[in-house]
């Protein structure tokens, strides 16, 4: 058995080794560092992928939430509704632009952005909702729509952890995370479900007017090379990391696969536990399980991480501190806010290991270990 990793990246490159590699010798030889072809070969085969007009490729997934923000013409102190249960990035862009972030609660089951609590925070000085389909399943975004349309509002998807996910309408219509809003984001961080070998990222959009103002906004506010329109920034996708994405964007239904397996496995042996809540999906969604997270009832989980460290077994939480409670964000009152839910999901969640090359035995060690705790 191999060691177990939350993420085994060395695992799936070495399953992809001939093809990776001779992507990369491609681009060396080439020397087409930047704006390479494999640059827009991969936004056009991820267009194709997502069902989506525009894609637009940048350096990083926390780059793509701020050129979405950046695009929307918001003024300082607009209000953006946001999960407090998210990962940093997607609240820090929003106060690093100068707009006020406004923290609402999530579903307790599904661990996103509870619709009902987005309405209640909506004041006049709302502007845009950030919803994150958090661990790889999408929020309700026909709600979110719906409200959106109501009030005037724009929709920004946190879509890193949801990639190929897809988000059934109640008339049946289907479209996958990310193209749903206004405009979508998501990064290709190393361990990400689709992830390339350094950083990356990239914008999605329905709308030609924002996609073109996206794509200045990204390229130092230039259409026309030396002649800037509005202030920008310096977000590319390297030409390396856009070729081994090209690659690994074939396999990612089946690295959606291998992870949905492997959460199954998971799900029959917790099932009706009475100390694991496993993971519940809602019913317009799929889950494509970036994350593995269980709700902990009555158990001590630094206890819990700990025996399973000891066994080989590593476990993260995420996220320890929601970011209402960050120091971060003193400034915005984060400590005003009753944020129950997310209080309460905050200290009970735990992610096991999962990825695309867990083996057999792993598992068998891993869901062992974790009923082996509660029968002390
Ligand atoms: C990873 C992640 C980001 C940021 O992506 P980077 O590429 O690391 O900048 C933003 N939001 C969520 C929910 C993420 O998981």
């Amino acid at each position: 058995m191999t060691p177990i990793q939350m993420v085994d990246l060395k695992k799936q490159y070495l399953q992809i080794k001939p093809e990776i590699d001779a992507a990369v010798q491609g681009v060396l030889d080439s020397c087409a560092f930047i704006n390479g072809k494999p640059v827009q070969d991969f936004a056009g085969h991820l267009s194709q992928y997502l069902g989506v007009k525009h894609v637009i490729p940048c350096a990083n997934g926390t780059d793509a939430l701020q050129i979405a923000l950046m695009a929307l013409g918001l003024q300082p102190g607009d209000e953006v509704i946001t999960p407090s249960f998210t990962y940093i990035a997607t609240t820090e862009v929003i106060a690093l632009l100068k707009l006020k972030p406004v923290f609402v609660e999530v579903d307790q089951q599904t661990f996103c952005i509870a619709p009902d609590a987005i309405e209640k925070a909506i004041t006049p000085r709302t502007k845009a909702i950030v919803p994150v389909h958090l661990y790889g399943q999408a929020a309700n975004m026909e709600a979110i729509m719906n409200l959106a349309k109501k009030h005037n509002l724009y929709v920004v998807e946190d879509n890193a952890q949801a990639i190929g996910s897809d988000f059934t309408f109640s008339n049946g219509e289907k479209k996958k995370t990310g193209t749903i809003g206004t405009i979508g984001c998501t990064s290709f961080f190393p361990s990400k479900n689709l992830g390339c070998y350094g950083d990356g990222g990239a914008i999605f959009t329905n709308d030609d007017h924002l996609a073109a103002q996206l794509k200045m906004i990204a390229n130092h506010g230039q259409r026309v090379k030396y002649y800037h329109d509005v202030v920008g920034c310096n977000s590319r996708l390297d030409t390396i990391q856009a070729a081994i994405l090209d690659i690994k964007l074939k396999k990612l239904d089946d690295y959606i696969g291998a992870r949905q397996k492997v959460a199954d496995f998971y799900n029959k042996a917790f099932a009706g536990h009475p100390n694991i809540t496993t993971p519940f999906t809602a019913g317009y969604t799929t889950h494509v399980f970036h994350q593995y997270t269980l709700i902990l009832n009555d158990a001590d989980r630094d206890a819990l991480h700990n025996f399973l460290a000891a066994a080989g077994v590593p476990s993260m939480i995420y996220y320890p501190v929601p970011a209402h409670r960050q120091k971060m964000f003193d400034s915005f009152e984060g400590d005003s806010y009753q944020l129950p839910v997310t209080d309460w999901l905050t200290e009970r969640v735990i992610s096991l290991p999962i990825h695309t090359e867990m083996e057999a035995e792993q598992l068998t060690l891993i869901t062992t270990k974790v009923l082996e705790f509660f029968k002390h």
